[in-house]
């Protein structure tokens, strides 16, 4: 081998080296990913296979773990705030990323009911529900935005995983336990709370929600048309709903609850993975990335 074509080696060593480190940096910074419902609706599957999420539970230790872990895999500024309600310890987790105005909150509750009380079947009406879509697909659409949004400093986003929703109307419960703790802790009034519950139903028909801000909902309405999610986001109103976004309407924040609440597994123990769908998470984690990305500062 000549001194020249060692040389030559060298340099196709270096050239070599060098577009496997552009590569990787440039796999690093990539720029935002698509929101991906297929591995939302893993996330799903996830917290089914650790049983119903009840207050207390095993099930909802392991949720708190894996929701924190995973937004601090994805660089989000991670805790739990623990509160107490009726006598109940709660755990309301939230990630924290950017600066500034505007200043979004999405949050979703984690928990689930401890009774399947409007079961057919009355035998199973003491059972908790399994929550796949009331809860857990809420959940997930928050940890996938975790890991599309841009890691910018603007706007200003929380994803924020309420406890103690769920178990309204059962002796020593009431709803909303979570989130009214957690509005009351807020600092300074965000500038849009879009809530997710129930979002998760196959057959996805979402109605404007009577309690909500009505232009944060009309923003968000017209960006799921723009992707041709009309079908899905139905441009009427229908439901008044109590949900965890009530709180935050109750302080004056612009609250919206995105919510699908013709799904006839509510409170069933038929409330399983099956009846939800990767598209319908698809549907609504996409809408509302374009959306949060939309916004500009003075919004
Ligand atoms: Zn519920």
């Amino acid at each position: 081998m000549s001194r020249k074509t060692l040389r030559l080696l060298f340099f196709a060593f270096g050239v070599l080296a060098g577009a496997v480190a552009v590569l990787l940096s440039t796999r690093r910074a990539a720029a935002p990913q698509t929101f991906d419902g297929e591995r939302a609706y893993q996330d799903v599957l996830y917290q089914m296979a650790l049983g119903p999420r009840l207050p207390g539970s095993e099930a909802h230790a392991q949720t708190r773990a894996w929701i924190l872990n995973t937004l601090q895999e994805d660089a989000w500024q991670a805790e739990s705030l623990p509160a107490q309600a009726m006598g109940h310890d709660l755990y309301n987790l939230v990630g924290k990323r950017g600066t500034g105005r505007p200043w979004i909150i999405f949050g979703a509750h984690y928990d689930n009911r401890l009774r399947a009380d409007h079961d057919p079947h009355p035998e199973y009406r003491a059972t908790p529900v399994p929550g796949a879509n009331d809860g857990a697909s809420g959940v997930a659409v928050l940890l996938e935005l975790a890991r599309t949004l841009p890691q910018g400093e603007q706007p200003q986003i929380w994803l924020v995983f309420f406890d103690g929703e769920d178990n309204g109307e059962i002796p020593g419960w009431d709803w909303l336990l979570g989130s009214r703790a957690f509005a009351q802790s807020l600092p300074a009034l965000p500038d849009a709370v879009v809530i997710v519950d129930m979002i998760g139903d196959a057959d996805l028909n979402i109605y404007m929600e009577q309690n909500s801000d009505p232009q944060v909902m009309r923003q968000i309405w017209d960006t799921a048309a723009s992707l041709g999610y009309g079908q899905n986001f139905i441009p009427e109103y229908k439901y008044r709903m109590l949900d965890d976004h009530i709180p935050f309407r109750q302080l004056g924040a612009a609250a919206v609850d995105l919510i699908d609440f013709d799904y006839p597994y509510w409170h069933t123990v038929e409330d399983t993975a099956d009846k939800v769908s990767p598209r319908s998470l698809q549907v609504v984690g996409e809408t509302l990335l374009h959306w949060a990305l939309s916004l500009s500062p003075e919004d």
